[in-house]
């Protein structure tokens, strides 16, 4: 290592250069693994950026690191996901420990094989030890090998840290991960350790590696499926091994899980006794119902002369029609918080826009081919490549592909709906894609069974988030059935009784009953105000981002809306909605709410909520940032056109006000004088009540001073744990520790409902701990009086509720602040309200 803090780098690679934020693939774009820059490849060869020392070269040979001579270890990564690719297609032009010259080939590769079987050919040079170094980028657009792409420097005054010696705690985890602890698994257990004060290590095969240390992890070579052997020192190292033993063991969000028994998606399983057949579990849970047949499109032969031009426009014109109902999908998801959902969605999108598949499609088309069978073929290439590969997991990403497939042939031949379905029904399909599901749950399905697929697809994952009970891998059989009667799907035992009797079907019946007994009892008094023991009414309203989404609330016996997140009702949108169109949708959630209160908040956009129609300037700290009011403040005209439209609601007064991220009493006086004037102009007389949202640690404190000017208090839970612990409230590694069941935010909870009770006025929690049952106690005996819960939960929370008795809550909870920590004050409410269960 020399003394020159400073190196330029070279581009490894010639192409279009983009910033890491543009790289379609989250653990990249986050910059968890580091800053750096990514290029998309016109040429096959990787090049050194820079003089150093090869110190690690992935086994599956698609990624290479290079120590430079100043210290800074570079990662080239080449493709996205080409992990997966097992070396096919690369060819290594180096060894660990070589020395190489800036320019010297490192890694050449297939250009046409890797693009045909990766997610991109973007690659990426990432800084790993970006604590140590910081990169600045040189190149603008596009660069040519060689040209100077960024320049490393040094970071002053950062020190390595240092190992802590002391007593070790050991324990051993088979890595979860697909393909075992490549970059992003390894990226993501450092992230993990980063998030306590220890230090911690992976020994495997007898090697040991710093976690600390991509690298070094990566250069362990774990296989997805081994073991390996985690040993942590320092104050907080039972904490770590725990987190970092689950981190091994539990796929990343967005890749795939893999389940413990994953069926082959060729091989069906053997038929159980006449009339039984089986299935592997890719949804728990017990249905009865008619079983109704899945079609799909089948082509006819084409005779092939079709004009090229207008097959091309075609093509590019259902494409667009499919991408935009992905994207609306998408944004329902991100709207729902389903991320999840949103992740495959995501996945969809890119898979629709990969270039291997459009250029398939596109080469047909020129040949004379009609853009639906050009794109259907295209479709049937890409799945014989995965299933060429012989992976489980691999092979099931054919059935995104068909029903992209699926999709975009629907919009060409213009049969954009689909066959009705009677309620309660169990689907069968050769295999039920993820669009098929989202409109057959839609339509009340009550059941799914595959005679392909595998309990590892997106469609799997759907299915139990929607709690739909589903078989897979159940062969050709399945489909050859007849639809009459009433069939029953056990899923948790896999299998689909073909012939039940009535004495079977009786049962069936009596055991959801049963399941379903405690929610009905729970729903039947959902509707009825929740009071406690001692005769205390709680408001339990309902958290909604639209119309929907109200009469969903209203059903389920909300008491009202008590957060309706207006970034949210026109998330979807490209162009802003004018003042016309934000009366009419809340209106229509006042409308859908009966005659109950609805609170709605103003415009909370900034930190993690972005909006395409209002780009605003990236931040170092967004979420310290312009955000919530603060944006408000800056763009008045913006917030004027909101605020115009909600006092322009019929029944104003059924419509309260919320303001987001309010810090010192002076935000919320300017937007009361504001909210007067403009009543005045409208010849309102009576303006809607105005409340603060307690969210940051500084609201919670000034709520005295702020309570005496709102008029009510509402407090979200889910920032004012961000902003009190210091945890970004989206950050994978620390997501266990964010836990608004924290003293410190008790505490803030505590002082706000003080703080408000010395003006009379209600404090009410709309974050998602008043949707923890396990909470409500605390919550109300600290002096919350409203909840304002996930429509579904409404029943649920009420019921808790009246089990309560406020006296008996008051005084715990005030117990609970004296408590170390969230894990003890979680332990302590299990004790003092063990009905939660
Ligand atoms: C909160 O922070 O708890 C809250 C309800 O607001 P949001 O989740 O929309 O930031
Ligand atoms: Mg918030």
């Amino acid at each position: 290592m020399n003394n020159n803090n400073e190196v330029t780098l070279g581009a490894p690679l010639s192409g279009p250069v983009l910033a890491l934020a543009q790289v379609p693939d989250p653990v990249f774009a986050s910059g968890t693994l580091g800053e750096g820059i990514a290029i998309d490849p016109i040429d096959n060869c990787l090049v050194a950026p820079c003089a150093g020392e090869i110190i690690h070269l992935a086994h599956t040979l698609h990624a290479v690191t290079l120590r430079a001579d100043n210290g800074a270890e570079l990662l080239m990564h080449l493709g996205l996901d080409t992990v997966q690719l097992q070396g096919q297609g690369f060819t290594a032009q180096v060894q660990p420990g070589m020395r190489v010259s800036p320019g010297q080939p490192l890694l050449t590769f297939d250009m046409d094989q890797v693009a045909h079987r990766c997610t991109s050919l973007i690659s990426l040079i990432v800084v790993t030890n970006g604590e140590h170094f910081c990169a600045e980028r040189l190149a603008a657009s596009h660069v040519n090998a060689g040209e100077p792409l960024l320049r490393i420097a040094a970071r002053h005054g950062h020190a390595p840290r240092s190992v802590q010696v002391g007593e070790a705690v050991q324990g051993v985890a088979f890595v979860a991960h697909a393909g075992g602890l490549h970059a992003r698994p390894a990226a993501r257990l450092r992230e993990i350790a980063k998030g306590f004060d220890c230090t911690a290590q992976l020994s495997y095969h007898g090697h040991l590696a710093d976690i600390d240390s991509l690298m070094s992890v990566m250069a362990l070579g774990v296989d997805e499926h081994a073991q390996v052997q985690v040993i942590c020192r320092g104050p907080q190292r039972e904490a770590a091994l725990a987190a970092l033993l689950q981190g091994l063991s539990t796929p990343i969000a967005g890749e795939q899980p893999i389940p413990v028994a994953v069926a082959s998606t060729l091989s069906p399983l053997p038929a159980l006794a006449a009339g039984l057949l089986a299935g592997i579990c890719a949804a728990p849970g017990l249905a009865s119902g008619p079983l109704v047949r899945l079609g799909s499109i089948t082509l006819p032969a084409d005779p092939g002369g079709h004009a090229p031009g207008e097959q091309q426009q075609a093509l590019a014109t259902a494409l667009a029609a499919v991408t935009r109902s992905l994207e609306h999908t998408r944004a329902k998801a991100r709207q729902r918080h389903d991320s999840t959902e949103e992740a495959i969605f995501a996945a969809h999108l890119a898979l629709l826009h990969d270039p291997a598949l459009n250029q398939a499609a596109e080469a047909a088309i020129t040949k004379g081919s009609a853009a639906s069978h050009a794109w259907s073929n295209a479709i049937d290439a890409q799945c014989q490549l995965l299933l060429d590969t012989g992976k489980p997991l691999l092979a099931e990403r054919t059935n995104d592909l068909r029903d992209l497939g699926q999709q975009v042939v629907r919009e060409l031949l213009g049969d954009c709906g689909r066959m009705p379905l009677p309620r309660g029904a169990i689907v069968v399909a050769r295999e039920i894609t993820p669009s098929d599901l989202l409109y057959l749950n839609s339509q009340g399905a009550a059941g799914l069974c595959m005679a392909a697929g595998g309990a590892t697809s997106h469609v799997a994952i759907l299915a139990r988030a929607k709690a739909l009970p589903c078989l897979v891998a159940m062969g050709e059989a399945l489909l050859e059935q007849t639809l009459d009667g009433a069939v029953v799907l056990d899923a948790d035992n896999g299998r689909l009784e073909l012939t039940p009797d009535s004495h079977r079907l009786q049962q069936v019946s009596d055991q959801l009953a049963a399941h379903h007994a405690r929610h009905q009892a729970q729903q039947a008094q959902a509707h009825a105000p929740a009071h406690t023991l001692d005769g205390t009414t709680i408001e339990v309203a309902a958290n909604v981002a639209g119309a929907q989404d109200a009469a969903l609330a209203h059903q389920a016996g909300a008491d009202g809306v008590g957060l309706l997140r207006t970034e949210f009702l026109f998330a979807d949108r490209h162009v802003a909605p004018d003042e016309e169109q934000q009366l009419a949708a809340y209106q229509a959630v006042l409308d859908a709410m009966g005659d109950n209160p609805v609170i709605i908040r103003t415009l909370d956009v900034g930190g993690d909520k972005q909006l395409d129609y209002l780009p605003l300037p990236p931040e170092a700290n967004p979420a310290l940032g312009l955000r919530g009011i603060r944006m408000a403040r800056a763009n008045p005209a913006l917030f004027d056109q909101q605020l115009r439209a909600l006092l322009r609601t019929r029944q104003p007064h059924r419509c309260r006000l919320l303001l987001p991220m309010v810090t010192e009493v002076d935000e919320l006086l300017q937007i009361r004088q504001r909210l007067t004037e403009l009543a005045g102009e409208l010849g309102i007389d009576s303006p809607p009540q105005v409340g603060v949202m307690i969210e940051v640690p500084a609201a919670a404190l000034l709520s005295a001073q702020l309570a005496e000017h709102a008029d009510f208090l509402s407090i979200g839970t889910n920032d004012l744990s961000q902003y009190t612990l210091a945890m970004d409230r989206d950050h994978a590694g620390l997501a266990a520790r964010v836990d608004a069941l924290h003293p410190a935010v008790l505490a803030l909870i505590a002082q706000a409902c003080d703080g408000a009770r010395q003006h009379g006025r209600w404090v009410g929690v709309c974050g998602a701990l008043a949707s923890d049952p396990l909470a409500t106690p605390v919550l109300i005996g600290l002096g919350v009086r409203e909840l304002s819960v996930s429509p579904p939960q409404v029943g649920e929370i009420k019921a808790r509720v009246r089990s309560l008795d406020l006296a008996q809550c008051q005084r715990l909870a005030r117990e609970l602040l004296t408590l170390p920590g969230a894990g003890a004050v979680r332990r302590a409410c299990e004790q003092y309200w063990p009905s939660a269960h």
